[in-house]
């Protein structure tokens, strides 16, 4: 079932991959939705990627699925007896070396589901369920571009006819998965009212959904929690030695607390302190007690 099976070269890769994306969103759209559904989708939508990101480098040539494309020979891929390329690299090769689009944020939803699939593998589901499902629809949706894009209009009549029920299942699994995600954050719209200049992007599932409470912060669509505004810092930059002119003083609170550039629920971006949670007001914002410098 590995993804990384090179034998799975040897059947018809697009139908591979769409048959994994029929469990993907047949997992996805279970209900009720459990552990086991997620760890499925997730481990299922891993495998479709690296055999549809390689299927599109296989009809560029053969030798792009290789680990390393200058030792291939085409007997090493016929018997699929070969070391492949990690979905890191088939991504970078698409993008350099087919000419094909994909944005970083695709790259980081990519990223964020080798991550999941990883850590499923190892400790089993200890991420937030919903924010797993969240990531995993992301990567759902930008598969299913890819098919329609790179894939189908290059398919011979038969195989295409192969996956044709498949695909209209896959589809509406997608709809569902999408549909479920409207659904919620309309429902979530009330809570987050009058929260807008405190709400966040969630870094667990990256829904505009999380609002800065200073010691404790919570989003309300996956329900994640992260403490401190030290954490949340952490969690967005990476690393709390990532000063690079990003994190300043809070005039307020005198905590090495503000995010210069974060992106508000009010569609700004500003500097805002997680310590004292709210933005900080720049020079333009003040009140004219003394005239403003520099401005027309
Ligand atoms: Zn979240
Ligand atoms: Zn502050």
């Amino acid at each position: 079932m590995s993804a990384a099976d090179p034998n799975q070269l040897d059947f018809p890769p697009v139908r591979n991959g769409v048959d994994y994306l029929v469990s993907v969103v047949d997992h996805l759209t279970a209900d009720p939705i459990d552990p086991r559904h997620i760890k499925y989708a997730v481990l299922h939508l891993q495998a479709a990627t690296e055999v549809l990101l390689k299927a599109r480098l296989v009809r560029e040539h053969w030798s792009l699925v290789f680990e390393d494309p200058g030792a291939a020979s085409e007997r090493a891929f016929r018997s699929a007896d070969f070391k492949s390329c990690t979905v890191g690299e088939a991504v970078t090769r698409l993008r350099n070396i087919v000419g094909i689009t994909i944005t970083d944020k695709e790259q980081e939803a990519l990223d964020a589901l080798a991550r999941d699939r990883n850590a499923l593998q190892h400790y089993g589901l200890s991420h937030n369920a919903r924010a797993v499902e969240a990531r995993a629809g992301r990567v759902l949706d930008l598969l299913v571009r890819f098919l329609d894009d790179e894939l189908l209009p290059g398919l011979e009549l038969d195989e295409a006819n192969a996956i044709g029920a498949d695909m209209i299942h896959v589809r509406d699994g997608l709809t569902g998965v999408q549909t479920f995600v409207t659904q919620r954050l309309r429902r979530l719209r009330g809570e987050l009212q009058g929260h807008e200049d405190r709400t966040v992007h969630c870094p667990h599932c990256e829904q505009l959904t999380l609002i800065a409470e200073g010691a404790t912060n919570r989003c309300l669509f996956c329900g994640a929690t992260v403490t401190t505004p030290e954490m949340m810092i952490y969690v967005y930059l990476g690393s709390p030695d990532d000063e690079g002119g990003v994190i300043d003083i809070c005039p307020r609170c005198a905590q090495h607390t503000v995010m210069l550039d974060t992106f508000l629920a009010t569609g700004d971006r500003v500097p805002f302190c997680f310590n004292c949670p709210g933005p900080i007001p720049t020079a333009a914002d003040e009140p004219p007690a003394d005239t403003p410098r520099g401005r027309p």
